[in-house]
């Protein structure tokens, strides 16, 4: 059992070099390929994951978990969503509709599954494999939102987002997004891309739109799935813009079926010690390790409830800007949440941008040395003085 990352059989880089899977993908591609493997290998009979709802409407829920069967749904149904989902309903389809499912999820979503199996017979007997996703947190809604009317697409105008375009020769870590407008009556959709580093919010260090739950989670690599896929944002991987995934395997059955491929030529298989994947997922583990044990440390100082946690609540007392930052980080989530409410009724983007700079200021501030805090403050204040 490895500390950080619990239980593991083989650790991994790998890009699928078969098929379209690393094309369509966020990253390497990992995620619908290991789906479609296990399909193919028999192991599975349904795919439940996370796609775009057919004939959404604008301004309504864009993503849901779906059952998919074949090959090709498995396909359309690729890509990250940085989206609030819930398994309420497609486990209720699991519930009556027998099979072998393999269920993709991010770290709380497959917590939750594999509690309700200890309790329900059927559904224990018709999870086959269950793939994780790396978890930095999740995000409400307004996440897509925000981007997008940033991007000239207001909230109810937003028929469709994507959260992982990857954009040609640049970092695999600056990749771009992408919104697609509603048609005004008689025209055709319209789709708008941008690098995701050039729109405020976009930083996950800060935590925009995090639900509460995700600042009391100690699970950043999805312990409890058979394999779990993320990002390999490291620097032997992350100049190549088409994405590489690290990859911890915990089932035996995963690592022959991975190492088949490898020799087939259908992945690029380096193995990657598991020290490199805890690197790759540095701020994951440091904000719910030490971050969590003060935030917990915080809460029960208001007197309020805090879930029993693998860290105990630790109040950092010598560490004055490691404190700041995390009280700044809840701050910022918090705020956003209000913020984007108020700018929503309005119609406004600027009142979020008012709100939510002087907090995203105090935390950059944090990094930076007194004289480039006095420049952030005078560029601060010529932009205000000249209206733009
Ligand atoms: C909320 C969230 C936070 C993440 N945070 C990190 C992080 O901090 N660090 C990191 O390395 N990686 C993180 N990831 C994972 C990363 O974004 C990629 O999903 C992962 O690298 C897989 O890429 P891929 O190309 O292999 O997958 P793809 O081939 O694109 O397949 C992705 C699969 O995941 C499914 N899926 C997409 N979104 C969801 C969802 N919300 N719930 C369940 N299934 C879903 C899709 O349906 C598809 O089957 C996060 C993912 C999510 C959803």
């Amino acid at each position: 059992m490895h500390e950080e990352l619990g239980r593991v059989v083989s650790t991994h880089a790998a890009q699928v070099v078969e098929g379209a899977f690393r094309e369509n993908g966020s990253s390497g591609g990992m995620g619908s390929w290991l789906a479609v493997e296990f399909l193919r290998a028999g192991l599975a009979d349904a795919v439940v994951h996370v796609g775009a709802i057919t004939g959404a409407q604008a301004g309504e829920t864009l993503f849901e978990y779906a059952i998919s069967r074949s090959e090709r749904d498995v396909l359309s149904r690729s890509k990250s969503r940085y989206y609030p989902i819930t398994l309420t309903q497609v486990l209720a389809e699991v519930r009556t509709t027998e099979g072998r499912y393999v269920f993709v999820g991010i770290p709380c979503v497959l917590k939750a599954l594999r509690l309700v199996a200890m309790k329900d017979e059927v559904i224990r007997s018709r999870i086959a494999l269950c793939i994780g996703l790396v978890c930095g947190h999740l995000k409400t809604r307004r996440f897509a939102e925000l981007l997008a009317w940033q991007m000239g697409v207001p909230p109810q105008e937003l028929l469709a987002f994507d959260f992982r375009h990857k954009l040609p020769g640049a970092q695999a870590n600056q990749y771009g997004v992408a919104a697609t407008q509603a048609p005004a009556a008689g025209g055709s959709t319209q789709s708008v891309i941008s690098p995701v580093r050039e729109l405020f919010g976009y930083d996950w260090g800060l935590g925009f739109f995090k639900p509460k739950p995700c600042d009391f989670c100690d699970d950043v690599v999805a312990e409890l799935a058979d394999v779990t896929i993320g990002d390999a944002w490291l620097p032997q991987y992350v100049k190549d813009s088409k994405g590489t995934n690290v990859v911890i395997v915990r089932n035996p059955v995963v690592r022959t079926l991975v190492e088949r491929a490898a020799v087939e030529g259908r992945l690029a298989l380096d193995a990657l010690s598991a020290a490199d994947v805890v690197k790759s997922q540095a701020s994951g583990f440091s904000h719910r390790r030490e971050g969590l044990a003060y935030r917990l440390w915080m809460t029960r100082k208001r007197g309020e409830w805090a879930p029993r946690k693998r860290v105990e609540p630790a109040a950092f007392e010598h560490d004055r800007s490691f404190r700041r930052k995390h009280e700044l980080r809840a701050a910022v989530a918090r705020e956003s949440h209000r913020a984007f409410a108020e700018a929503r009724d309005a119609g406004q983007l600027r009142i979020f941008f008012k709100r939510m700079t002087p907090l995203v200021e105090q935390y950059r501030d944090l990094n930076r040395t007194l004289a480039r805090r006095v420049a952030a403050r005078l560029r601060r204040w010529f932009h205000a003085a000249s209206g733009k």
